[in-house]
């Protein structure tokens, strides 16, 4: 089944208690499409400046993201640039400079306007809305946002899920845009404006996906070095969506199986800076984490006589 992103491309520069990274690949797409792409072929929709490294985005195209979505305008790319202190949950922006992001206006290739799935990532809720103008429905549609824009288009997110099928936010995110502390009360929230799913992602306390009568529950990989979080929730939506796009079921237990494939893509991001652990992993790599999951939580009922 076919797979369409639209997202940052971004430059980051991170700091961590680790090292730092100056001008590496980053962005929601990014991210996103490294991630899939081990399950899936993936479409990619976005616009870098005349300042990126093209020739970094190579190992990308070769693992089967296609492309053709990818504008490169005059001016300069998306850049981010980010801090983690201790708690390696939340990244402090430093900066954050749109670049050609700013006056960006999709234009979605017609190979691409009949996708089977639809990932808007993070980027401005508007953009996110116009790419969906232009698909024919889709199976599913899921977008992600963070406080940066929960703050600045409230209103454009507040429109924009109400045609979507799933969100995901971390827990902090979803406190703030439903002004709700407890995290079962905001996703019912977010259910009553639009989405049937929401995922709630904790970091590394794990995640959440709530629909209408059921909430399941995937703790995050226990890893023993966290090099760098950047990236983490755009992988596990890469992982979650990249499965669900490559099953095409939407069965109660094959979406518990996608949080897992989430969950299992986001422990790999973190392991080094940017993208460069996506890009070394492969199919054992991932099938060895999912199994994994399932050795942490499995657990035997005792025997009632
Ligand atoms: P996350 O998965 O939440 O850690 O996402 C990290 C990525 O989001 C980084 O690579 C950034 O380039 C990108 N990013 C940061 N701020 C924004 C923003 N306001 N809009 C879109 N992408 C962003």
């Amino acid at each position: 089944m076919s797979l369409l992103v639209v997202g940052s491309v971004a430059l980051d520069s991170v700091e961590t208690p680790f090292g730092k990274a100056d001008n590496v690949l980053g962005g929601s797409g990014t991210f996103f499409s490294a991630s899939a792409s081990h399950l899936t072929p993936v479409q990619l929709v976005g616009v870098v400046g005349d300042d990126y490294p093209m020739d970094q985005l190579e190992p990308l195209r070769a693992r089967g993201v296609d492309m053709a979505g990818l504008e490169q305008a005059e001016g300069e790319s998306f850049h981010w640039r980010g801090r983690y202190r201790h708690d390696l949950n939340s990244a402090e922006t430093l900066e954050t400079r749109l670049g050609v992001f700013s006056h960006f206006s999709p234009k979605v290739p017609a190979q691409f306007k009949t996708p089977d799935y639809v990932f808007l990532a993070n980027i401005d809720p508007r953009l996110q809305l116009d790419v969906l103008s232009q698909v024919k429905r889709p199976k599913l549609v899921a977008c992600d946002t963070m406080n940066f824009w929960i703050e600045s288009r409230r209103p454009d997110i507040l429109e924009l899920i109400k045609h979507v099928d799933l969100i995901t936010l971390n827990d902090g995110e979803a406190r703030q845009l439903t002004d709700c502390f407890n995290l079962v009360k905001a996703a019912r929230w977010i259910m009553a404006r639009g989405p049937r799913m929401v995922i709630i992602k904790k970091g590394e306390h794990g995640a959440f996906l709530f629909k209408e009568n059921s909430i399941f529950f995937a703790p995050a990989y226990p890893l023993e070095e966290v090099f760098d979080p950047t990236g983490a929730g755009d992988s596990f939506a890469g992982g979650f969506m990249g499965y669900l796009a490559r099953t095409n079921d939407m069965s109660d237990a094959n979406l518990r199986r996608a949080i897992v494939y989430g969950s299992a893509m986001g422990s790999f991001a973190v392991e080094k800076f940017s993208v460069q652990r996506l890009l070394e992993i492969n199919a054992n790599d991932i099938a060895t984490r999912v199994s994994e999951f399932r050795e942490l939580v499995a657990f035997e009922e005792e025997l009632r006589a």
